[in-house]
């Protein structure tokens, strides 16, 4: 059977490889010359499936009214009036505290096994993707660091080893931050990663190609 992938971005790339090792005739099509040209191209490389958390989710709606005005609003809505009343019904019941619990351990099962694969495939077949342990998220000054107490709450209620490091502590870890940018401390997540996807792609798609994928760029 043939299969055609649209866009060769990480996850195009990703699926071309699972299909062609089940035995699939794959072919990727992309309008750029390369792999990972667009939003896989230079991604924050954070591979933390503790911090997965669905986007409906309780207080969601008020957070988007909030930013709506806003020119660097997180969500934009070009068509507000083409939106389907019945999805806006849905969407608002899957914020409920109960369905984003339920979402939320689903979403995250399926990044711990996503990761999983990543490790298993990289580790099979050597590819370096710039893999670095361990991932901090800053809090700049205390407002930032009240947030990031209820983040611990959750990470910890979700059994993430999340623990809270002082700027002392980070800098240690970490002794490529310029010093004269100022923070109070970050959250620390030991078991989550940092890699470079872009790189990744391009390994995987050199790869897919020795596996008989075909590349329509
Ligand atoms: C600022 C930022 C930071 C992020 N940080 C992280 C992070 O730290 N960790 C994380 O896990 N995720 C992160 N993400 C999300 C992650 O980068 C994306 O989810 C992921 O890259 C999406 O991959 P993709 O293959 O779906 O899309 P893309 O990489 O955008 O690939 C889509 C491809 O489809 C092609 N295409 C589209 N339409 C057509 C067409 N009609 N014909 C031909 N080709 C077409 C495009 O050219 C492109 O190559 C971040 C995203 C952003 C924007």
């Amino acid at each position: 059977m043939k299969i055609a992938i649209i866009g060769a971005g990480i996850i195009g790339i990703s699926t071309a490889y699972e299909l062609q090792r089940l035995g699939f005739e794959v072919v990727v099509y992309d309008r750029h010359t390369s792999v990972a040209e667009e939003t896989s191209f230079a991604n924050a490389g954070a591979i933390a499936p503790g911090y997965v958390t669905p986007w409906s989710s309780p207080g969601m709606l008020w957070k988007i009214l909030k930013h709506w005005p806003s020119r660097h609003s997180p969500v934009r809505v070009d068509r507000l009036l083409s939106i389907s009343p019945v999805w806006v019904w849905q969407w608002l019941r899957a914020c409920s505290e109960k369905r984003y619990l339920e979402n939320r351990s689903r979403v995250q099962r399926l990044a711990h096994y996503s990761r999983d694969v990543l490790h298993e495939v990289a580790m099979q077949h050597e590819l370096d993707y710039e893999r670095k342990s361990g991932f901090t998220v800053l809090s700049r000054g205390v407002t930032e660091q009240r947030q990031a107490e209820k983040s611990l709450d959750f990470l910890r209620s979700a059994g993430v080893q999340a623990k809270w490091l002082d700027e002392q502590a980070i800098r240690a870890l970490e002794p490529g931050l310029n010093p004269d940018q100022p923070f109070v401390g970050g959250i620390h997540v030991a078991s989550d990663e940092v890699g470079n996807c872009r790189l990744y792609a391009q390994e995987l798609k050199w790869l897919c190609a020795k596996l008989g994928v075909r590349f329509e760029m």
